[in-house]
C-alpha cells in the first residue's frame, strides 16, 4: 500500500478491516432478526425523501465509517424486506446470504466479463455457471448462453437471436424492410413482449395474442388458426414463446405441442421460463415441463426461484451461433483474438452488453452450496406452502381460494353475507392496499376471470407452515376490517 499513490477513494488495510467487519456483524444480525421487522415500513415517499434529506451534492468528502453506518441505518430500517419470511409479493425471492458475499468479492476483484481476456476466471466460471443452469432445468445440451440482468433481458436476448435465425438474410444490413414478421404468445404473456415489440421496430400489432383455456394455458387450436390465416395473408410468422409459469397465475403451456407446431412451420420456439422453469428439477413436475428440450431458446430468472439476489437472468440458446450471429462485431481496437488451441468465449458477441459484470458469481456459488438436491427441497417446500396456502383459504368460510400452479395463490376475502362481484373486488383491491401498508405481510395482486384476487407466490426459503397460517389469520381479520368500514359500520 506504501507506494500506491494518495487517492481520496482508497481506504487503508485496517480501516477496510474495521469497517467491512462492522458492516458483516450488522447484516448478521440483520439476516437472522429479518422475521421481527416489519416486511415493509409503510412511509411514504415523502417521508423517505425527508429521512434523505439535504440533497446537495457533496463539495468535500467525508469517513466511509460514518456513510457505511448512516447507509446501513437507512437501508436496514426503511426497506422492504423482501427476505423476510412473509414477503410474497409479486416474484422476487428472498436472497441467498452467499449471494451477498459473491457480490462482494466480485466487485473486489470487478473482472469485466465482455472477454475472455478481460476475466480468464470468471468467463470459465460463467460458461460453468450456463452448463449447469442448462442440466438443471433439463434443456438440451448444445445450449449456450450467458447472464443477464433479469427476465425482460433474457427475453429480448432471445427475442433478437430467433429474429435473426428466421429473418431474410438482409436484415442486418438493410434492417426491418418486412414489416410482415409477426410472433406469437398467449394473453398471460408478460408484458416483456410489448417492449419488445416496440424496441424491436415491429411495432405491438404484430404481436398475436392467442387466447387462454379454462386452465389458463394457451390455446394450441387457435394458435394453429392464427398461424394459417396469417400465412394466407402473407405475413411472416417467426416466433412462437410459451409460458412455462405464466407470470400472474403460475401456468405452464403445453410445451411439447407448441414445438410441434413451430416444428411443422419451422418458427423458433422460445420459452419464457423467468419463474417457473426451475420447478423442472423436480421429479413430480418434470411432466409438466415436456418438451422443454426442443426449445430453441429459453429464459429463466435466477434471481426468482434460485433466490440469486437481484440482477440475474440468463438467456439459453440451443444453437449458441445464433446469438453470435445476432450480436457479434469486431472493431479494429478490440485485441480479443482466440488462443491457438483452443477459441475463447467473449461474452460481449452473445448479447446487449458490452462491459459486463460478474452476475455468475452469485448463482454459481449458490449452485454449489445447495447442490441440486438442496434446491429440488427448496423448491418443492414452497409448492407445497402454495398448496397449503391454497387449502386453508378453501376451508375457510371467508375465504375463496382461486387458483394454485407452482408456487402461486390466488385468493380473496368473501364476507358471509351476500355480495356482488363488483362489491367483492372493490374489498380486495382496497384490502390489498391495506396489507401492503400494514407491513405484517407482503402480497400481490392477480385478476382471475375478473376477479381480483390477492396473490402469493412463494419463492422464499424462509416462509414456514407457521407463516402461512399466520397469514390466514391476517387476511381474515384485516378482510372483517376492511368489509366494515366499506359497509360504514
Ligand atoms: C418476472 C418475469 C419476467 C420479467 O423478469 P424481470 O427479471 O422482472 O425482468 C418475464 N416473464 C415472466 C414469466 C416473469 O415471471
Amino acid at each position: 500500500m506504501t507506494n500506491h499513490r494518495k487517492s481520496p477513494v482508497e481506504i487503508s488495510q485496517d480501516e477496510f478491516k474495521a469497517i467491512g467487519y462492522q458492516l458483516v456483524d450488522t447484516l448478521a444480525h440483520f439476516m437472522t432478526t429479518i422475521e421481527e421487522k416489519p416486511v415493509t415500513t409503510g412511509e411514504t415517499p415523502k417521508q423517505i425523501q425527508q429521512l434523505l434529506g439535504n440533497d446537495k451534492l457533496p463539495e468535500e468528502g467525508i469517513s466511509a465509517e460514518a456513510i457505511i453506518t448512516r447507509s446501513s441505518d437507512l437501508l436496514l430500517n426503511h426497506s422492504l424486506f423482501n427476505g423476510h419470511p412473509k414477503f410474497f409479493g409479486y416474484i422476487t425471492s428472498s436472497p441467498t446470504p452467499i449471494g451477498a458475499l459473491a457480490d462482494f468479492l466480485a466487485a473486489t476483484v470487478n473482472p469485466n466479463v465482455g472477454a475472455n481476456i478481460l476475466s480468464p476466471m470468471a468467463t470459465a466460471i460463467e460458461k460453468q455457471t450456463v452448463k449447469w443452469l442448462t442440466e438443471f432445468i433439463g434443456a438440451a445440451p448444445t445450449c449456450g448462453g450467458l447472464l443477464v440482468s433479469g427476465g425482460n433481458m433474457a427475453n429480448f436476448t432471445a427475442f433478437l437471436a430467433a429474429r435473426t435465425a428466421k429473418a431474410p438474410k438482409n436484415l442486418k444490413e438493410e434492417g426491418l424492410t418486412d414489416s410482415q414478421m409477426v410472433f406469437y404468445c398467449s394473453k398471460a404473456t408478460h408484458t416483456w413482449i410489448e417492449k419488445a415489440a416496440v424496441l424491436f421496430g415491429h411495432g405491438t400489432n404484430a404481436i398475436r395474442w392467442i387466447a387462454t383455456d379454462a386452465d389458463n394455458k394457451m390455446n394450441t387450436d387457435v394458435l394453429r388458426q392464427t398461424i394459417a390465416t396469417d400465412l394466407q395473408n402473407g405475413q411472416k410468422p417467426f416466433l412462437v414463446i410459451g409460458n412455462a409459469g405464466d407470470v400472474s397465475t403460475g401456468v405452464v403451456d403445453d410445451l411439447v405441442t407448441l414445438a410441434a407446431i413451430c416444428k411443422d412451420h419451422d418458427l423458433w420456439f422460445h420459452i419464457d421460463g423467468a419463474y417457473g422453469v426451475p420447478a423442472a428439477v423436480l421429479p413430480e413436475c418434470k411432466s409438466m415441463f415436456k418438451g422443454i428440450e426442443e426449445a430453441d431458446s429459453i429464459a429463466l430468472d435466477p434471481h426468482k426461484w434460485l433466490y440469486a439476489p437481484l440482477e440475474a437472468g440468463c438467456t439459453l440458446v440451443k444453437n449458441p451461433q445464433h446469438l453470435i450471429d445476432t450480436y457479434s462485431s469486431h472493431p479494429v481496437y478490440y485485441n480479443f483474438g482466440n488462443h491457438e488451441d483452443e477459441p475463447s468465449t467473449n461474452f460481449y458477441e452473445f448479447g446487449f452488453q458490452n462491459s459486463r459484470g460478474f452476475r455468475a458469481l452469485k448463482v454459481w456459488m449458490a449452485l454449489q452450496q445447495v447442490g441440486k438436491n438442496g434446491y429440488v427441497e427448496m423448491i418443492a417446500q414452497d409448492i407445497a406452502l402454495s398448496e397449503l396456502l391454497f387449502a386453508l383459504a378453501q376451508a375457510h368460510p371467508e375465504l375463496e381460494a382461486v387458483s394454485q400452479n407452482l408456487s402461486i395463490t390466488t385468493l380473496r376475502y368473501v364476507p358471509q353475507s351476500e355480495a356482488s362481484e363488483n362489491y367483492l373486488n372493490q374489498l380486495n383491491q382496497t384490502l390489498l392496499n391495506q396489507l401492503q401498508e400494514g407491513g405484517e405481510v407482503f402480497l400481490s395482486n392477480a385478476v382471475v376471470t375478473d376477479k381480483y384476487c390477492l396473490r402469493a407466490c412463494i419463492v422464499n426459503f424462509r416462509t414456514s407452515e407457521k407463516d402461512i397460517q399466520e397469514v390466514v389469520e391476517i387476511i381474515v381479520r384485516e378482510g372483517r376490517k376492511v368489509h366494515q368500514s366499506l359497509q360504514g359500520k
